[in-house]
């Protein structure tokens, strides 16, 4: 036996043949696949970054506050300017949300357990999900004269008593699709089970106007959570720094589950900074959002189906060979994200520049690849 089939025999069953989670980071030109921010961190942000490391540096020899304390403050703070008054006690955070969704399965899954999300969502849900031998399963999205990738609350709620899932996954706005969804679906899931409702509204400040926050529904309900993260539209996401807001009992469990220390001194004083510079490090997300509906607007007009979007990038549709549009883009400079869906591809809204490049290397191909 070579060492990769040992390995392989040792693994955990369920994990076996399974491949790993695998956006490509390859050294492109334009890079519009993992919907970051295109923008660099400010010149301001950086210098106050560089100071808060600093300062804590010679403290590295003790472990950092297990309670993160400071930081639960500001992301408290920040996320109460939304006129959602949040309180330190409900927050919770970790390196990304995809460690505070761990956290999540960890504390209210498990084997036994099932949780649900509506398909096509972030590819990381199921992951995390059967990664804590919860099994997982796929709801459908899609309304009856309305678009594919929509999701009502009588389609949501049929689906939810039908599988009475322990945990269920909202995603809004919705990754790779870009919908938001409306609070009386996540009002309405809540009403129809007794387990725990993650909202991950990971791109909620790319949201157009209208489309409230599920902050607004935490009050009196301590089954419901609302994820968030600094990856998106603040800037962060090589600082790894997500978070949720819930009732304090709620974020209290997660202490079971977490490791100690989970968020390094540095973490701490990084995500700080930015927060001090909230305005400043979300300046971007105007003019992102502009090149998103631009992005809407002149994939329309070649033909093709863009899907109408909330958050910092456009699936679009029409595409005849979505892995061969995907290949020809690279060839041009251009990275975007084949989430798998047949005849569609994703891709991340960027700087004006970068969207140029995008829909010049689109408009060339569309003739001979839609
Ligand atoms: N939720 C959604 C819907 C996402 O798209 C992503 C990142 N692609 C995440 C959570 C996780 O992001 P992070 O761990 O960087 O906070």
């Amino acid at each position: 036996m070579d060492a990769r089939e040992q390995v392989e025999d040792m693994l955990r069953p369920d994990l076996r043949g399974r491949t790993a989670y695998g956006a490509p980071q390859l050294d492109v030109p334009v890079a519009l696949n993992t919907n970051e921010n295109s923008y660099p961190v400010p010149h301001v942000v950086v210098v106050a970054m560089t100071r808060a490391v600093e300062a804590v540096a010679s403290g590295l020899n003790r472990y950092p506050d297990r309670e993160f304390t400071a930081l639960r403050e500001g992301l408290a703070a920040f996320l109460s300017r939304s006129g959602t008054a949040v309180d330190a006690a409900q927050v919770w955070a970790g390196n990304g949300s995809n460690e505070v969704l761990l956290h999540l399965l960890q504390a209210f899954g498990g084997p036994g357990r099932t949780a649900l999300g509506f398909t096509p969502a972030y590819s990381m849900h199921p992951i995390i999900t059967t990664t804590t031998g919860t099994a997982w399963v796929d709801g459908m999205r899609g309304v009856a004269g309305r678009g594919a990738f929509d999701l009502d609350a009588g389609a949501a709620v049929a689906q939810v008593r039908e599988h009475r899932p322990d945990v269920v996954f909202l995603c809004s706005p919705n990754n790779p699709t870009g919908t938001a969804l409306g609070l009386d679906v996540v009002e309405a899931v809540h009403d129809a089970t007794d387990g725990l409702v993650v909202v991950d509204e990971a791109y909620a400040e790319f949201a157009r106007p209208g489309t409230p926050s599920a902050l607004t529904l935490l009050a009196g309900r301590p089954r419901m959570v609302v994820t968030r993260t600094m990856s998106k539209a603040f800037a962060l996401a090589g600082g790894r720094l997500g978070y949720l807001a819930a009732d304090p009992a709620l974020t209290d469990a997660l202490r079971l589950v977490r490791m100690p220390y989970h968020l390094s001194s540095v973490t701490q004083a990084v995500a700080l900074a930015a927060l001090a510079h909230a305005d400043l490090m979300l300046e971007t997300v105007g003019v992102v959002k502009d090149q998103r509906d631009r992005i809407v607007e002149a994939v329309a007009a070649l033909g093709l189906d863009p899907v109408p979007s909330d958050a910092n990038f456009v699936l679009f549709g029409g595409l005849a060979d979505a892995p061969g549009t995907w290949r020809a883009l690279l060839e041009r400079g251009v990275l975007v994200r084949d989430v798998g869906i047949p005849h569609y591809l994703r891709v991340t809204a960027g700087t004006p520049e970068e969207t140029t490049a995008f829909l010049d290397a689109l408009a060339a191909l569309v003739p001979t690849h839609a």
